[in-house]
Parts: structure tokens; C-alpha cells; sequence
């Protein structure tokens, strides 16, 4: 709740100064990114995105998910990006654990069986670029004029590396 009282004065002063407020909902740049919720990914900067130019849809690990894909479908069908750039990253939490772990460390803190459910944590973070853009191509709720690149991100760069060009 603290945080949240900070948000809403950072949030006067920002909108005191809004001029975004005439935007389509179109992204201008016809381009849907799907990249890690780390804290330390800014890809609207790393990336030069300015408001209405793209959607970013943010995960743990950045991964294909279902939802990820619910987005995308939406993203293209709807709002007519035609460009999916998937991008992971150097330093990724979710190379650190295994579903087992998380399943364990689950019923320690909070007594519930979450067997079965899979956190999507990968151990190669060049094949995870590498299978999640295989997963969109593949899927047939993509076809095959939707262009998907992959890449890899370093936090401690901050380059942008291709792996997987579409
Ligand atoms: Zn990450």
C-alpha cells in the first residue's frame, strides 16, 4: 500500500504534463514484443518505443505461454501488428529452478499441491529464444505472414542480441 500511495503522487505529476491522450488503439509500429517481467528490462527504452507504438507483453522469462499467445492472436487480429520479436535475457530468474523446486518451496509456504503445474523455467537460455519463436510458428493461431525474431537481452550490457531472425 505504501508503494501504491507513491504511485499515485508520481502519477500527478505525470499526468499534469499528458499530451498521449489522442492515440489509436493500432500500435503505429504493427509490432507485439514478448519479454521477461524483470525488473531490470526497460524495453520500451532499449528497444526506442515511445507510448503507442508497440505492444509489450511481459511474463516470467518472457515465455510463449498461453496467454502470451491469447495476447498475440489479439494483438494481430484485432489490432493488426503483423511483427513478434520474443526476447529473453542475460541473468533470468528463471534459469535458476526447476518446476520441482517451485512445486516444493509452494506447499512449504503455502500448503497447496501445485504438482502438475508448470512454471516454465528453462536451464538454456539461447534454446528458450530458440523453442518459444518454434512455438509460434507452429502454432496455427499464427500464420506464416506474422514475422517472429528472437533475441537475447543483457542486463549488464544492455545490447540486444538476434538469435532467431524472421
Ligand atoms: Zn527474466
Amino acid at each position: 500500500m505504501a508503494r501504491f500511495d507513491e504511485f499515485k503522487r508520481a502519477n500527478e505529476q505525470y499526468a499534469a504534463s499528458f499530451d498521449k491522450g489522442d492515440l489509436p488503439v493500432p500500435p503505429a509500429r504493427n509490432v507485439a514484443v514478448v519479454t521477461c517481467m524483470d525488473a531490470r528490462l526497460h524495453p520500451e527504452k532499449f528497444l526506442g518505443l515511445d507510448v503507442g507504438d508497440a505492444h509489450v507483453i511481459r511474463n516470467a522469462g518472457g515465455r510463449v505461454s498461453e496467454d502470451a499467445i491469447r495476447s498475440l492472436v489479439i494483438s494481430e487480429r484485432l489490432l493488426g501488428t503483423d511483427e513478434v520479436v520474443v526476447i529473453h535475457h542475460t541473468g533470468c530468474g528463471m534459469l535458476t529452478f526447476q518446476n520441482e523446486d517451485l512445486i516444493a518451496k509452494i506447499k512449504e509456504d503455502l500448503g497447496v499441491d501445485a504438482t502438475g503445474r508448470d512454471f516454465l523455467p528453462f536451464p538454456d537460455l539461447e534454446q528458450s529464444v530458440r523453442d518459444d519463436v518454434e512455438t509460434l510458428r507452429g502454432s496455427d493461431l499464427i500464420p506464416d505472414d506474422i514475422s517472429v525474431s528472437g533475441a537475447i537481452y543483457d542486463v549488464e550490457t544492455g545490447e540486444l542480441r538476434e538469435v532467431v531472425r524472421g
